[in-house]
């Protein structure tokens, strides 16, 4: 029966990473994958996390039965409360709901289900570029209209903010807009909060849906409450909108499929019908939810000697990711590599979009560096170590 099925394209971050794995070369640097390392290299286990592993498995009152639908319900108030700020006005008129989600991705799928299934929208705008996993996603939900707004400039290597307004302005009433709602995956250039308002009105006046996407909080400033600002004020303008909430990255949380989706209504009393579809979509879906990341977020978030120590070591985080464009950036301009590079210390979260083109990226491939082809780096795969080594090939790739 299998006869006729062919290949499907390599998952591009995927391919990287078993490249980098397989590779013997001692010099390899995997620039593709966008999780924190240290500066040793390695994964991290957030020792916060750690301590609220250990808590939950001494607690005997715990078990494995099945989460509610639409997941724990302290995780999703925690959660919510995190995104928004514990004194909301949308969480004091009770215009919120949320749900429980595998990761960011299973809460935007879910965010894209119900807007298809439910409301029967079927256009969706994503930023040009975007995460490489929008525009799939959007399209199994059934989504058959996927278009793109301008983002990025090439020649300024920063936001095409003119373009991006224009395109909104024209976009059709009820089409749904993905926005990043902080650190914009790859481009790692957000809007000023200036054009953050203007965006909010375009989307207001041409009665377009607005679903943030913010899978980074705490790693752009390294602090959660300026990170939250643009859903914070999206939540304040009196729209109906999603955003789709990941702790894959902030608690390092990847491999437990940890996020939540934050549904605001101008109609308080309509989150009652809204919740019961979200649910069928839900159970349709994944039936419910994992425990064990949820949990250790709760755990974290609700203690406030654990939730002061997780905002320390968010700060670890992203300051090590500034020092690295830091070190990046001195060791260019050490090189006298051509060309202007201050983007790569002006652009903010995980990632850098280089401005290296396919061929450049090739030599670096060539080089045991990986990267994606777009030119994006994931800061975190640079250290101290490998990051002269990274530079000198980058250099070596622009005069070629
Ligand atoms: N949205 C963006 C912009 C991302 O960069 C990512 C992960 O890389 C996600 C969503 C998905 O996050 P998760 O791993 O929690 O599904």
């Amino acid at each position: 029966v299998f006869k006729n099925v062919d290949s499907a394209p390599p998952i591009q971050v995927f391919q990287l990473t078993k490249l980098f794995t397989d590779s013997t070369d001692p010099k390899k640097v995997n620039l593709g994958v966008g999780a924190y390392r240290t500066e040793e290299g390695k994964p991290w286990v957030l020792p916060v996390v750690h301590t609220a592993e250990l808590q939950m498995a001494n607690d005997l009152t715990l078990n494995h039965e099945y989460l509610p639908v639409a997941g724990l319900p302290d995780f999703r108030i925690a959660a919510t409360q995190l995104l928004l700020g514990s004194n909301h006005t949308v969480i004091a008129e009770n215009k919120v709901e949320s749900f429980q989600a595998l990761g960011g991705t299973g809460a935007l799928r879910l965010g894209a289900a119900f807007l298809k299934n439910v409301m029967n929208f079927n256009v969706v705008y994503v930023s040009d570029p975007t995460w490489e996993n929008h525009k799939g996603v959007f399209q199994a939900a059934g989504f058959s209209d996927v278009r793109l707004y301008r983002y990025w400039d090439s020649e300024s290597r920063g936001l095409n903010f003119r373009g991006m307004c224009e395109d909104l302005s024209n976009a059709p009433e009820n089409a749904v807009i993905i926005l990043h709602g902080v650190a914009h995956n790859p481009t790692g250039i957000d809007p000023t909060k200036e054009q953050w308002e203007a965006i909010a009105n375009i989307c207001k006046e041409k009665k377009l849906f607005v679903f943030l996407d913010c899978a980074y909080q705490g790693f752009a400033s390294g602090n959660l409450d300026e990170d939250g600002w643009a859903s914070r004020y999206f939540a304040d303008q009196d729209l109906d909108l999603f955003v789709a909430q990941s702790f894959s990255k902030n608690f390092g949380l990847y491999n437990e499929r940890t996020g939540n989706l934050v549904v605001i209504s101008r109609d308080p009393k309509k989150l009652t019908e809204v919740r019961s579809q979200m649910e069928i979509q839900i159970r349709i879906m994944w039936s419910n939810p994992p425990n064990h990341g949820a949990r250790i977020v709760t755990t974290v978030l609700k203690n406030s000697a654990y939730f002061e120590e997780w905002k320390g070591q968010i700060l670890i985080m992203a300051d090590r990711i500034k020092k690295m464009r830091q070190e990046l950036l001195d060791n260019l301009k050490k090189l006298g590599t051509p060309g202007n590079w201050d983007h790569i210390t002006k652009q903010i979260g995980m990632f850098s979009y280089t401005g290296l083109t396919e061929k450049q990226v090739e030599y670096l491939k060539s080089k045991s560096i990986y990267l994606l082809s777009s030119g994006r780096i994931s800061m975190c795969g640079l250290t101290s170590k490998n990051v002269e080594y990274v530079a000198k090939t980058i250099d070596e790739a622009i005069r070629a």
